[in-house]
């Protein structure tokens, strides 16, 4: 199964993802985890894109869209995987229907999480991972950043008729289960 899994910000991409791959046994590419731990190994990756993540603005396309290019020739990821994170805009998204198109591969799902914009913010900031961008003026920019450049991707996707729109309000576990009846449909 190849699912993308899409939401704002402090929609919880990254803990639902990881229970996809678990359910599923399907790898979970996360782009931002990539670059955080690129930057905590201080790899040239990790020095060029600090700053980008420190203010809470996009790694340039063409960079990210390598990265993934490159990661998905693993063959772990032969059997299907879930994307968290990528893609985050237009062209990312055409450029991975691109990369698909050239396996022979289709896109299963694109789920969507639908978490209201107030309550993003205060996950976020109470969420206490520690990371550079979770102080509220980064959050205020991530959220601009999903708002203009993010969002279309939503669009671009509804054309091709993959989006399952999921309620991301919810435990942890409630979250979970919607995913799972949606996949299984
Ligand atoms: P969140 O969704 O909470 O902002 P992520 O871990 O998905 O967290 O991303 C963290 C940061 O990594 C982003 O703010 C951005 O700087 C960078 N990043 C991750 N994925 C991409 C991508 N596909 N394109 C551009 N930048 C990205």
């Amino acid at each position: 199964m190849r699912i993308i899994i899409f939401g704002p910000p402090g929609a919880g991409k990254g803990t639902q993802a990881e229970l996809i791959s678990e359910e599923y046994g399907i790898p979970h590419l996360s782009t931002g985890e990539i670059f955080r731990s690129a930057i905590k190994n201080e790899t040239p990756l990790g020095k060029e894109v600090k700053s980008i993540l420190d203010a809470g603005d996009l790694v340039p396309d063409e960079k990210v869209v390598g990265l993934v290019e490159e990661e998905l020739r693993d063959e772990k990821y032969e059997d299907g995987y879930v994307l968290d994170g990528f893609p985050r805009t237009v062209p990312q998204a055409k450029a991975f229907d691109e990369i698909l198109d050239k396996k022979g591969k289709k896109l299963d799902a694109f789920l969507q999480l639908e978490v209201p914009e107030e309550e993003l913010v205060d996950r976020i900031l109470s969420r206490g991972e520690g990371r550079s961008d979770d102080t509220p003026e980064k959050v205020r920019n991530r959220l601009d950043v999903y708002r203009n450049e993010t969002q279309p991707v939503l669009d671009y996707y509804q054309e091709q008729s993959v989006v399952i729109g999921i309620n991301g309000v919810g435990s942890i576990e409630e979250i979970s289960n919607r995913i799972k009846e949606s996949l299984e449909k």
